[in-house]
């Protein structure tokens, strides 16, 4: 270790909000049990927090249910659905500074990336998906004889959505907004690591005017909570971002309980391309950001760095020099690039591939160890002369550890790119449209960058081929997804 941190700034606010919400009220769990949730910048406590388990998960989902089948939302007017999702937008925009507290402090990302991109982009799903509320609509189509056929669009019901802790409010937006725009009721289940901002946000929908039962908000673990929305026979439909291990259980509680239909978003180890004729400062500094950016914590990171054999050298050299100017620090300090990674445990898992990478005869560059001597900062990381089969080249590390690969040819890339079970996104870099092309059709992905990473608008389709997932979220693809189609044939 080297470099100390500073002390840790303290945080602003009080937390308020640590009970389940159930039923438009915040109550304590069943049991009466409760865990703690931990700063990263130190790995003390922050809260203790109700923790729920499968009596609340039922107390949650009947709750849900009567909200649809009886309550008010689904019946109300789409327009209305839409003002409340309007009102909400605004309400957590005008609280977007203790919300974006409550996510670093519980998460460790940087204060300024909450406050200044995700709680915007999480207001603008929110307003994107209010907008399509009274805009969901089916079709007519002709038939063979004499009948009209139209198709109805309709909610499924009750939505159990299951989020990580990597970015607990943006994806509680592609959730949440497209499954309530559509007129179902949510059961959402946050990560462990992560409950505090859900808590804070969803009681101000309840301002907002959402009415009771309609979004009901568990903390609690994975085997317990988890697992019983997942085997729930009351729940219609299933929202899961999280690892492909956990995946795998959740499709297979999903298929063994009541066949609901599953939306995974899942891991990845996304390429990024770098070929001969890509403008290479502008390669760097993108590659750069598309690992680092929230600790390398990000299902999309481009976590494979290929580099044609030509600039390679010079790549390396310049990705380098990048990295030792990362700015790491207490993640609520103005400037502060990279904050501590989110638990012991990930942080263990990560320096281990660091070990392996260097064991196995990667080159380090520069990082590789601990930053400071509390909690979990990590060095930016660089290897070069990685080689395919190395575990820093085949896993998701999660963590800031930039693998640099070098190619001859595009075929070679192509099929290097492909030779992994992930499908989730991949960048390219390359001033020629032929290459860009070739290389688009070629990739077995949901998400193609091409000089450009990690840009997501609310109206772009995000989600992963192979191992990576099923199906899409955010866009119409997104609200598609929480809607059931009804044909109805009548005789003209
Ligand atoms: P995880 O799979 O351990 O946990 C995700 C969520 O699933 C948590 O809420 C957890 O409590 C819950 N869970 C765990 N076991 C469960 C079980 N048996 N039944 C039901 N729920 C269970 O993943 P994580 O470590 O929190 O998150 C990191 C992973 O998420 C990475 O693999 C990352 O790639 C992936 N991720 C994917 C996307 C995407 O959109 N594709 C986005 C962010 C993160």
């Amino acid at each position: 270790t080297s470099a100390a941190i500073d002390e840790p700034i303290k945080p602003s606010i009080q937390i308020d909000h640590t009970q389940l919400l159930i039923n438009g009220k915040f109550v304590n769990s069943a049991s009466g049990k409760t865990f703690p949730t931990y700063d990263p910048r130190t790995g003390e406590e922050i809260a203790h927090v109700a923790e729920g388990d499968a009596e609340d998960i039922d107390r949650a989902v009947a709750a849900a249910r009567k909200a649809f089948d009886e309550g008010p939302w689904p019946k109300m007017t789409a327009y209305e659905r839409s003002r409340i999702m309007l009102r909400f937008a605004d309400l957590l925009e005008k609280h977007t500074e203790e919300v974006a507290t409550l996510e670093t402090w519980d998460n460790g990302k940087p204060y300024e990336q909450a406050a200044n991109i995700e709680i915007p982009k999480v207001v603008r799903m929110f307003r994107y998906y209010a907008g399509w509320a009274d805009k969901i609509h089916g079709l007519t189509m002709p038939a063979d004889r004499e009948y009209h056929v139209q198709t109805l669009h309709e909610p499924y019901g009750v939505t159990g959505l299951i989020i990580p802790w990597n970015f607990p409010l943006l994806l509680y937006s592609w959730k949440v907004g497209p499954a309530l725009a559509c007129g179902n009721t949510v059961v959402l289940k946050t990560s462990e690591q992560t409950p505090l901002s859900a808590l804070y946000v969803s009681k101000l929908f309840h301002e907002a005017g959402l009415p009771p039962g309609v979004l009901n908000v568990i903390s609690g673990f994975g085997p317990t909570a988890g697992a019983a929305l997942c085997s729930h026979m009351n729940v219609d439909k299933l929202s899961f971002t999280g690892s492909s291990a956990t995946g795998k259980v959740v499709l297979g509680m999903a298929s063994s309980s009541n066949l609901k239909p599953v939306t995974l978003e899942l891991g990845g180890k996304s390429p990024f391309i770098v070929c001969k004729d890509a403008d290479v400062d502008k390669a760097v500094d993108l590659a750069h950001f598309a690992l680092f950016f929230n600790q390398g914590q990000c299902c999309c990171a481009g976590s494979r760095t290929f580099v044609h054999e030509s600039v390679y050298d010079e790549f390396v050299e310049k990705a380098k020099a990048r990295a030792l100017k990362r700015a790491v620090g207490d993640p609520f300090k103005k400037g502060t690039e990279q904050g501590p990674q989110i638990d012991n445990a990930q942080f263990q898992k990560i320096l281990k591939y660091i070990r392996s990478g260097i064991e196995g005869g990667a080159t380090l560059e520069t990082g590789g160890e601990q930053l400071g001597s509390t909690g979990y900062y990590i060095k930016p990381t660089v290897f070069s002369n990685v080689k395919d089969d190395m575990l820093i080249a085949t896993d998701e590390i999660f963590g800031p550890v930039q693998s640099i690969l070098k190619f001859k040819d595009l075929d070679e890339v192509i099929q290097r790119a492909n030779a992994t079970s992930y499908g989730l996104a991949a960048g390219v870099f390359t001033q020629s449209l032929e290459t860009a092309n070739t290389l688009t059709r070629a990739l077995r992905v949901g998400t193609v960058w091409i000089n450009c990473y990690d840009i997501f608008d609310a109206a772009i389709p995000f989600g992963g081929f192979k191992m990576s997932g099923h199906g899409r979220e955010k866009g119409i693809y997104g609200l598609s997804s929480y809607l059931q189609i009804k044909a109805v044939v009548s005789p003209l």
